[in-house]
C-alpha cells in the first residue's frame, strides 16, 4: 500500500507509540492530584508543555493543549470575539478557503452580528498582505488566516501579515495544523497571536492538539468545568495524547530540513509526472507550497471514481479534504481558487511523506495516467469535448 493522505491524518510514530503506552501503563496518575505519582504525570505533562514551546519558540505558559485542531481553531476565534465585543469591535478578516474549524465558527459569529471579511484567494490560493491590509478597518477585532492550506498546500505569508496586524493592534491567528511539522515555526519572529496545531497532523496521535495564546490574551473558554490548564481549558489532561504530540513534534522539527529536502524532491518528481497528462492542472501555487502537497484537477473525470480506481491499485489517496469527503459539492477551496464546477469535481490531492521512494512516486504516476485515461473513455463530457460540442476549460 502507498499512502498518500498525511493531510488527512499521519501515521503515528512509534517513538509516540512507546511513550504514550509508558504514560498509560505506569504514569497514568491524574496531574491535579497531590500525591507525588499523580505529581509524576504533572511533570510529564510540564515537559511536554516545554517541548512544544520550544518547537514554536515561546513560552511554555504560552501553550494550551486542546482536544483536537478544531477545538483550538474555535477557541481562538472565541477569544478574539470576545475581546472584540467588549471593546466594540466586531469585524473579523479571514479567507475563502479556511478550514471548516474556522469558516463554520465564523458563520456563528455572523449570527450573532459580527461581520466577516472572507478574502478572495484566487487564483493561486495565496493572500498578499495588501488584500489584508485594504481590508482592515478601525472596528477590525481579528485576522485568521491559515498557515498553509490542507487542499492545495499553499503558503501564506504569515511572518508578514502578522507584522502588519502588530502594527495596526489588531489580534492575528493562524490555523497551522497543516504547518507545524513541516515548515518553521517561530510565533515571535513571525509576529504571530494565537495559533492551532493537531498532532495527528505531524506523526502524532489523533484527539489532542495546541492553542498558543500570547501572553497576555485572556482565552475565552469553550467549555465549562475545571480549572485545568490554568482555567484556560476545563477537562482532566489527555497526558499520553499530550505527550505521543511532544514526542512526534520534537522529532519532526529536528529532522525538518532533512526531511523537506527528500520530499520536496519527491513531491516535484510527482508534479511533473501528473502535468503530463493532457488537460490536467496543478492546484495552488508551485513554489509556494507544503513540501508533501500534490493536487490536481484533471477535466473530464469523477473524482470519487478515481479515488476508488486508485484504491484498488493500493493507493490512498484524497479528491479534497476529508472533512469534506461525503458530501457532492465540490470543495469550497477549489472553487474559492476559482476552478469551475466542473472541473473542480475532477480533483486530486496526494499529500506524500518522507516514508515514499522514487519508485512509489513513478507508481503513483503511472496509475494516475492509467485511471484518469479509462475514466475519460468512458465519460460522455470527455467525448463531447473530444467532438468539439463542449469547450475545454484547460489547455492540453
Ligand atoms: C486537520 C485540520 C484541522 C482540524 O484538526 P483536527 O485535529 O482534526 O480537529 C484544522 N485545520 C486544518 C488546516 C486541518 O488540516
Amino acid at each position: 500500500m502507498i499512502y498518500a493522505d498525511n493531510a488527512a491524518t499521519t501515521k503515528v510514530c512509534d517513538a509516540a507509540i512507546e511513550a504514550m503506552a509508558e504514560c498509560m501503563r505506569n504514569g497514568y496518575g491524574n496531574p491535579s492530584s497531590l500525591y507525588s505519582f499523580a505529581q509524576d504525570a504533572k511533570e510529564v505533562l510540564e515537559g511536554a508543555r516545554k517541548t512544544i514551546a520550544e518547537c514554536l519558540c515561546c513560552d511554555p505558559k504560552e501553550i494550551t493543549f486542546t482536544s483536537c485542531g478544531t477545538e483550538a481553531d474555535n477557541q481562538a476565534v472565541a477569544t478574539a470575539a470576545k475581546i472584540g465585543r467588549k471593546a466594540g469591535k466586531m469585524h473579523i478578516i479571514s479567507t475563502a478557503f479556511e478550514h471548516h474549524a474556522i469558516l463554520h465558527t465564523l458563520k456563528r459569529y455572523e449570527e450573532e452580528g459580527f461581520e466577516i471579511t472572507l478574502l478572495d484567494v484566487a487564483p493561486t490560493g495565496v493572500v498578499s498582505v495588501e488584500q489584508v491590509a485594504e481590508a482592515l478597518r478601525e472596528d477590525t477585532c481579528l485576522v485568521t488566516i491559515m498557515y498553509a492550506n490542507n487542499e492545495i498546500g499553499t503558503i501564506q505569508p504569515i511572518a508578514e501579515i502578522g507584522a502588519l496586524c502588530k502594527e495596526r493592534g489588531i489580534l492575528f491567528h493562524t490555523d497551522a495544523v497543516q504547518a507545524a511539522g513541516h515548515l518553521p515555526i517561530d510565533v515571535k519572529a513571525q509576529n504571530i497571536d494565537m495559533l492551532s496545531i493537531s498532532a495527528h497532523k505531524f506523526h502524532g496521535p489523533k484527539g489532542v492538539g495546541v492553542l498558543y495564546a500570547r501572553k497576555g490574551i485572556v482565552l475565552a473558554n469553550v467549555l465549562e468545568g475545571g480549572a485545568q490548564e490554568r482555567n484556560r481549558r476545563p477537562g482532566t489532561e489527555n497526558v499520553p495524547g499530550i505527550v505521543g504530540m511532544a514526542t512526534a513534534l520534537k522529532i519532526a522539527c529536528d529532522g525538518l530540513e532533512e526531511s523537506t529536502a527528500k520530499v520536496t524532491a519527491l513531491r516535484d518528481r510527482l508534479i511533473e509526472g501528473l502535468d503530463r497528462i493532457p488537460y490536467s492542472e496543478l492546484n495552488g501555487d508551485p513554489v509556494k507550497r507544503l513540501p508533501g502537497n500534490v493536487s490536481f484537477c484533471f477535466e473530464g473525470i469523477e473524482g470519487e471514481s478515481l479515488l476508488l480506481l486508485l484504491d484498488a491499485k493500493g493507493i490512498c489517496a484524497s479528491s479534497g479534504s476529508a472533512c469534506t469527503s461525503g458530501s457532492l459539492d465540490p470543495s469550497h477551496v477549489l472553487l474559492a481558487i476559482g476552478r469551475p464546477h466542473e472541473v473542480a469535481h475532477g480533483s486530486l490531492r496526494l499529500s506524500i511523506g518522507d516514508d515514499l521512494t522514487e519508485a512509489d512516486i513513478d507508481y503513483m504516476v503511472e496509475s494516475v495516467t492509467e485511471v484518469v485515461t479509462y475514466l475519460r473513455s468512458i465519460s460522455p463530457f470527455w467525448r463531447d469535448m473530444v467532438e468539439g460540442k463542449r469547450e475545454h476549460v484547460f489547455a492540453e
